[in-house]
């Protein structure tokens, strides 16, 4: 011990004392859990004081100031009779005044924790990560029981001509041993899945394009984003916003966490609302004359006839007025609609050959429909298509020929809500 440090009396010790412990604390805070509750046995520390550090381990303070003059046996002021002030005690006066020692429990520290430089500064033990100080009475030091939720809404519409083309949810990790977010950050995962046939898409597979999370394209099953969640001032949550692809079908976005007993998921299905099959007409035809065939069904798209409520009106009358006109001019065999593809059953886009891309761009909300205006049965002849872009045009509906001069592929484009899509 030098001079100065003889010269430090009792609440100087102290402070330096205190803070060395605040140092310590602080330098390992972000590392470690400081772990202070701790069960106090009959062995007794003490402290040298001073910024070196260290200590001496006694089972009383006498024989603590013996063992101090063992050691600094040219210092025989301290052999003097010690006297007892609570939990310190000093061991004998010097010219420069009263020398303090001090107790301190000894520390037991529970499992999967670790003692704090030992040598040094004994009563504390940190808890080895990732265990993390318990929130019961009796110390011990636990394991993160981190559990996730996902929450937000369950459909969204798919992007092509869509304004609620986002669906944002949240993703919260909270510790169950209290209730409270993590107190040091947990990095979370989050993955986007598709389910390949959803959304009328029979012609599924492992390239189906399945939008992103924040910004983030989805092209596997594996974690397509990672978050940080927690540690001070954290709500224990993050924003986890899915932008629907084009095709329509059932997306699940699943998150997890490291440290987390759970996987929280959530089903999403991509779909423009309220779509249904084209009911039956006596006015139209939807399958193929003298058949069961669908028109216009496909391996890749078995079912093609799905239509929004206000086009399918539009659609009653157009085949009724279509057909009264016939009758009215005396057409000797009136020609009923022979209607094509509409939109898939949540619309989406209407991948006509099955591989996520290409036309039929607007057969993605159920307010368009082909009609059939080739050589095949059923089709309208050339002969009525001026009265029949007429009669359409009186219901505001707009009808215009695609393919024009193609023996297979000429037809009606028809918005039947007179509205681009
Ligand atoms: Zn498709
Ligand atoms: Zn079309």
């Amino acid at each position: 011990m030098d001079a100065l440090m003889l010269n430090c009396q009792m609440k100087c010790w102290r402070r330096i004392f205190f803070v060395m412990i605040a140092a310590l604390v602080s330098l390992n805070a972000s590392a470690w859990t400081y772990y202070p509750f701790l069960p106090k046995t009959n062995v007794y520390h003490v402290l040298e004081w001073g910024g070196n550090g260290g200590s001496i381990e006694a089972s009383n303070h006498f024989e603590a100031c013996n063992l101090f003059n063992a050691i600094f046996p040219d210092k025989p002021d301290y052999r003097e009779p010690a006297v007892h002030t609570g939990a310190q005690w000093t061991c004998g006066k010097s010219a420069a005044g009263n020398v303090v020692i001090v107790q301190f429990a000894k520390p037991i520290c529970p499992a999967h924790s670790t003692q704090l430089n030992p040598g040094t500064m004994k009563g504390f033990c940190f808890c080895d990560q990732p265990y993390i100080l318990g929130n019961n009475a009796i110390a011990s030091c636990i394991l993160n029981n981190l559990t996730i939720t996902l929450t937000g809404n369950t459909e969204v519409e798919p992007s092509s001509n869509s304004s609620i083309k986002a669906l944002p949810a949240i993703a919260t990790v909270l510790d169950q041993n209290t209730g409270q977010p993590p107190t040091t950050p947990v990095t979370v995962k989050v993955s986007l899945k598709v389910d390949p046939t959803s959304g009328g898409h029979d012609h599924g597979d492992s390239t189906r394009p399945r939008g992103d999370i924040n910004g983030t394209k989805c092209e596997t099953d594996d974690t397509c984003v990672t978050l940080s969640v927690g540690g001070p001032e954290s709500s224990g949550s993050a924003s986890v916003t899915f932008n629907a692809p084009e095709a329509s079908g059932t997306h699940t976005i699943t998150a997890t966490c490291d440290g987390c007993s759970n996987t929280a998921s959530k089903a999403v299905d991509v779909k423009v609302a309220g779509l249904a099959t084209i009911s039956d007409s006596v006015y139209y035809a939807l399958i193929e004359d003298g058949s069961t065939t669908v028109i216009g069904t496909t391996e890749e798209h078995a079912s093609n006839h799905y239509i929004a409520s206000a086009a399918q009106l539009k659609l009653w009358e157009l085949g009724e007025d279509f057909y009264s006109f016939q009758i009215r001019n005396s057409v000797p065999t009136p020609t009923l609609l022979h209607l094509n593809d509409a939109s898939l059953k949540w619309g989406g886009k209407f991948d006509i050959k099955g591989r996520w891309r290409g036309d039929h761009q607007e057969h993605m909300r159920g307010t368009v429909i082909d009609v059939r205006a080739n050589s095949s049965p059923g089709a309208i002849p050339p002969g009525l298509f001026e009265h029949y872009i007429d009669i359409a045009a009186n219901l505001g509906i707009d009808a215009h020929l695609e393919y024009i001069g193609h023996p297979v592929k000429q037809h009606f484009h028809m918005r039947l809500l007179n509205r681009r899509e």
